[in-house]
């Protein structure tokens, strides 16, 4: 791993929802081409941090950069922004009256005036990656869950991010699509994207994440490789999620 600049910087968020306080004080650095796994109970902020990074929630206080450009300033065009941000939801949020392949092609053409051959030539390229080019002229409930989940991840990549972020993305799949969609994400961690990826899957955060970051009540509570967290978290807080989960 070299020591690379940090590729999105937070320091010190708060983000209060009227009294209740979702992110306090969190400070991270993700640095390029760098897996974050973060874990953590429901509730304690992880879908809000994430959510912040590309400013889909607004903080109430901190900072945080992303590719050298400061999110929160009022002057930077924040959709050109989250073109380098790619999203994925735990519901696949595919556009339902769109066939698989024209949910690829439609925001590169539109965001970024890409001709429609090569917007379509980029996307079966991607359906071939995430496994699923013979869906590329169905509609989204034709797929199982799982084939969703990778046609949203094609999706996502189809703007060419420069960062993943993944919120939950297999834990609304009935177990036996979750390998499909982690092997994936697997293949995407391999060719040195940047992922911020919010799981449960340890055996997942085992093998790929190159540091561990686990949330309580707002707060990020330690940090540390996988193997720190298997053999030996330190704080009560993480031993006892990690024995609920694991
Ligand atoms: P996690 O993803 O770890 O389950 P969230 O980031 O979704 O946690 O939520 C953190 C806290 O903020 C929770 O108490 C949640 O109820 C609250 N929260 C999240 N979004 C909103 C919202 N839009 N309005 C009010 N409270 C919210
Ligand atoms: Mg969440």
């Amino acid at each position: 791993m070299t020591k690379a600049e940090p590729i999105i910087s937070i320091r010190d968020v708060r983000k209060f929802f009227g009294q209740l306080q979702a992110l306090r004080n969190v400070s991270l650095d993700v640095r390029k081409g760098e897996k974050v796994v973060i874990i953590g109970p429901s509730g304690s902020g992880k879908s809000t941090l994430l959510r912040a990074i590309n400013r889909l929630e607004e903080v109430d206080a901190g900072q945080i950069v992303v590719d050298g450009q400061n999110i929160c300033s009022p002057e930077v065009d924040i959709n050109l922004m989250r073109q380098e941000l790619g999203m994925v939801f735990q519901s696949f949020n595919l556009f339902p009256h769109k066939t698989v392949l024209e949910n690829l092609t439609m925001a590169p053409m539109k965001l970024k005036n890409i001709p429609r051959e090569q917007a379509e030539a980029k996307a079966m390229e991607l359906l071939e990656r995430v496994g699923i080019k013979e869906k590329a002229s169905v509609y989204p409930r034709k797929l199982s869950g799982g084939q969703q989940q990778r046609v949203a991840i094609a999706r996502a990549l189809a703007m060419n991010p420069k960062i993943m972020l993944f919120d939950e993305p297999t834990s609304a799949l009935d177990p036996e699509m979750i390998g499909e969609v982690l092997d994936v994400m697997k293949v995407l961690a391999r060719s040195g994207m940047t992922m911020v990826v919010v799981t449960h899957e340890m055996g997942f955060a085992r093998e790929v994440a190159d540091r561990v970051i686990f949330m309580d009540h707002g707060e990020i509570i330690e940090t540390g490789t996988p193997e720190h967290f298997f053999v030996n978290p330190e704080h009560e807080r993480t031993k006892l999620f990690l024995s609920q989960i694991l």
